[in-house]
């Protein structure tokens, strides 16, 4: 009887997970355990960001190693330790990556992630275990409960349409407005959908020119641009400074000077991409010639992004490049770096446990 007893206690069930040591590893993780105010989620499936795979490609650092990265999940709650939290359990969530304090003037303005305690929980952003894994844990106070009626795969997209919503909240002036958006990756394309969906007039500089059919048929421009060894680009066609909004999702200094180049005077060039050191060395003289605006966009209300999908007036299936199974994760991430590739899905492909409660 004892001995029994002993070896329950003793096995802690484990689980896959795509692991970031030196390199990239599908390993094996005890299941995490949920703390006091946090929950534990089973993950459904879990995009593949540009965070992460600048983390992975080692272009931007990575303070915990071994870890488990992944934040644009979407789960069900499997256990909470505090009874208070149980009316999560069984529920399908998203995450945010700051829970925020609840009580600062960003917060109660429902901007949590401008929140001035400033303080991330980390999951899935290199500081603690995400969820590229069966399991995650993480504050219940970052769950954000999905509807019905968005499926897991609309679901991975709620991170980066929140960022986009909030970048075309920011455009400035009546619409409909001539806007450009320079880069034509995932996010790219997401505000270029959004953009088109409220009416402006947009056009795309883009480095793939596959891009031009998918947004043809919705009737927006797409202009090829070359971008050569020593970083100098050449466009298509190109009217300077005739730009009121310019949106740089390309994350590149190329793309930087090209979007700073198309403001008007007067004009604000939204800036969303978030690699750190990226335009360290950018000239940004336009700002004062031209008695411009430069403004960041980091994150946005997830609420905003799970309603927009929930009214399903923004197809954003057509960006999922591929789906893989989680056992096959490296692969994955290969398949997700190479340029070009929109959205990668990883797929938790563990059967479910028996249910335990
Ligand atoms: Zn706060």
């Amino acid at each position: 009887m004892r001995s029994i007893t002993l070896e329950k206690t003793n096995r802690t069930p484990m689980m896959q997970a795509l692991v970031l040591d030196d390199s990239i590893r599908l390993g094996q993780l005890p299941r995490p355990e949920p703390g006091s105010t946090e929950a534990l989620v089973r993950v459904h499936s879990c995009a593949i960001s540009r965070a992460d795979l600048d983390m992975i490609a080692g272009r931007v650092a990575v303070q915990v190693r071994p870890v488990v990265l992944g934040h644009q999940f979407v789960g069900t709650v499997e256990s909470v330790v505090d009874p208070a939290l149980e009316r999560w359990v069984g529920r399908r969530v998203v995450a945010r990556t700051r829970s925020g304090c609840g009580r600062c003037l960003a917060c109660r303005n429902r901007q949590t992630w401008l929140c001035e305690a400033g303080r991330t929980h980390g999951v899935g952003m290199g500081l603690v275990d995400g969820a590229f894994a069966e399991y995650v844990t993480l504050p219940a106070a970052a769950l954000v409960e999905v509807p019905d009626l968005i499926d897991d795969d609309e679901a991975t997209f709620v991170h980066p349409l929140a960022v986009a919503l909030q970048a075309v909240s920011q455009v400035e002036g009546p619409t409909p407005q001539r806007v450009l958006v320079v880069g034509d990756g995932n996010m790219g394309l997401l505000v270029t959908m959004l953009l088109h969906a409220a009416g402006h007039a947009v056009t795309v500089f883009g480095r793939h020119p596959s891009r031009r059919d998918l947004l043809w048929h919705s009737g927006i421009g797409f202009t090829g641009i070359n971008e050569s060894e020593d970083g100098r680009i050449e466009v298509e066609s190109f009217d300077r400074q005739s730009y009121g909004n310019v949106l740089e999702c390309s994350g590149r200094d190329s793309g930087f000077k090209l979007a700073a180049s198309a403001v008007r005077p007067r004009g604000q060039l939204l800036l969303l991409s978030h690699q750190p050191n990226a335009h360290a060395g950018v000239d940004l003289s336009f700002l004062v010639e031209h008695e411009a605006m430069l403004v960041g966009v980091s994150a946005g209300p997830m609420e905003a992004a799970i309603e927009y999908l929930q009214r399903k007036t923004l197809d954003v299936l057509p960006l999922i490049a591929s789906r893989h199974p989680l056992s096959e994760g490296v692969g994955a991430t290969q398949t997700a770096l190479r340029r070009g590739t929109l959205k990668v899905i990883l797929e938790n492909d563990s059967p479910m446990p028996p249910r335990s409660r």
